[in-house]
């Protein structure tokens, strides 16, 4: 019997979960920006890409996407996914 080796999949532990905005302030240099209440690190956002479903069959689009920004602090959190979840029209 051939063994595998199991590597874990997703994201580490030990980081937070991006996006909760309450774990983010305004910065108080930059009254359009936000930084980290734990790090005072800069939120940085990652543009998340939505397909469109719109086409005439189930999970059918012309190609389109909707792109979201996601926020994130990048030494608390891991990065959101790009790929976000498609939007049925
Ligand atoms: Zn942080």
């Amino acid at each position: 019997m051939k063994e595998t080796t199991h590597v874990p999949v997703g994201p580490p532990a030990q980081l937070r979960a991006p996006g909760n905005r309450d774990n983010y302030e305004t910065n108080p240099e930059d009254p359009d920006g936000l930084i980290c209440k734990t790090c005072k690190s800069q939120i940085m956002a990652v543009q998340v890409h939505h397909p469109i479903w719109d086409g005439p069959f189930p999970m059918s689009g012309s190609g389109r996407v909707h792109i979201t920004l996601a926020p994130y602090c990048p030494q608390c959190e891991y990065a959101p996914s790009e790929r976000g979840s498609p939007i049925k029209c």
